[in-house]
């Protein structure tokens, strides 16, 4: 029978509504053989993975999806074979989480100079153990007070790049996150580039950055794009990657299960990263 796996899914740790005990009972229950949770800038999840993957008898990758600041906007970098308690991951986490704190402070002051007086506690409060505190939860506090009605009024209105209130933060570069991927002893993995801006078309000029991989597999990459993303990765000795990027039933019909990804590429990614851990 052949075997499939699914490398890029989001749990509660990050903005997907699943708990990671959850998506590892739903990768068994729909046969995958290998499941990674890729939270975004995020690693709690990967311990429960862990225990949760060793109850059901699946194997698991141990995972981060990092956002990276670059010309074109975010780039999103996966990270595989993490030692998600290593030193380099806690202080890219305590320096982002510092700064979404920060983005909150900012935007609130925003707010109020618009005549919105959106206290920033209300806003930790409502996150509560979220750990990426955010816009969603100010668009939340600012629903709670009546300033509008919905959150895609906040966001179109005060939110979003370009508008009122929104307020820059900070994220590392592609180099930046590629490093701490390495130093975490993992191996890095551009996400989605069918799909990022810009990605696909300067893929050549990410090489030098330490590359290790692409995901190639991806339920909105187009059949050319995959063709060329093989194409890239062979013609350059990389790994490749691939995944359903479920976030559980926020984003419409749950695709973990549904969109799979040959096995062959476990073996490919686990086979380049014993290699370079042994070199
Ligand atoms: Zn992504
Ligand atoms: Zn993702």
């Amino acid at each position: 029978m052949k075997k499939y796996i699914d490398l890029h899914t989001h749990s509660t740790v990050s903005d997907g509504s699943w708990t990671p005990t959850r998506i590892v009972d739903r990768a068994k229950k729909y046969g995958l053989s290998v499941i990674a949770i890729t939270d975004h800038d995020a690693v709690d999840g990967i311990d429960e993975e862990a225990e949760a993957a060793r109850k059901v008898g699946i194997d698991y990758i141990p995972g981060i999806e990092i956002s990276t600041a670059w010309c074109h906007g975010r780039m999103h970098i996966l990270g595989y074979f993490i030692d998600n308690h290593s030193q380099s991951i806690e202080e890219l986490l305590k320096k982002l989480q510092d700064s979404r704190k920060d983005r909150v402070f900012k935007i609130c002051e925003r707010l109020k100079a618009l005549g919105m007086d959106v206290p920033p506690d209300l806003v930790f409060e409502i996150a509560g153990n979220a750990h990426s505190v955010g816009r969603p939860h100010i668009a939340t506090a600012m629903i709670k007070l009546g300033f509008i009605s919905n959150l895609q009024t906040a966001f179109n209105k005060y939110l979003s790049y370009g508008k009122s209130a929104y307020v820059t933060r900070w994220a590392p570069t592609p180099k930046d996150a590629i490093d701490i991927i390495h130093n975490a002893g993992g191996i890095a993995s551009i996400a989605h580039c069918g799909v990022t801006e810009g990605c696909i078309d300067n893929m050549p000029k990410l090489l030098p950055l330490g590359l290790d991989s692409v995901e190639v597999y991806y339920p909105f990459h187009k059949p050319h794009q995959i063709e060329y993303l093989k194409k890239f990765a062979k013609d350059n000795n990389l790994a490749v990657s691939g995944g359903s990027d479920c976030h559980g039933t926020v984003r419409g019909e749950p695709l973990l299960g549904i969109y799979k990804v040959p096995y062959e590429v476990y073996e490919i990614l686990s086979e380049y990263h014993r290699r370079k851990s042994e070199a």
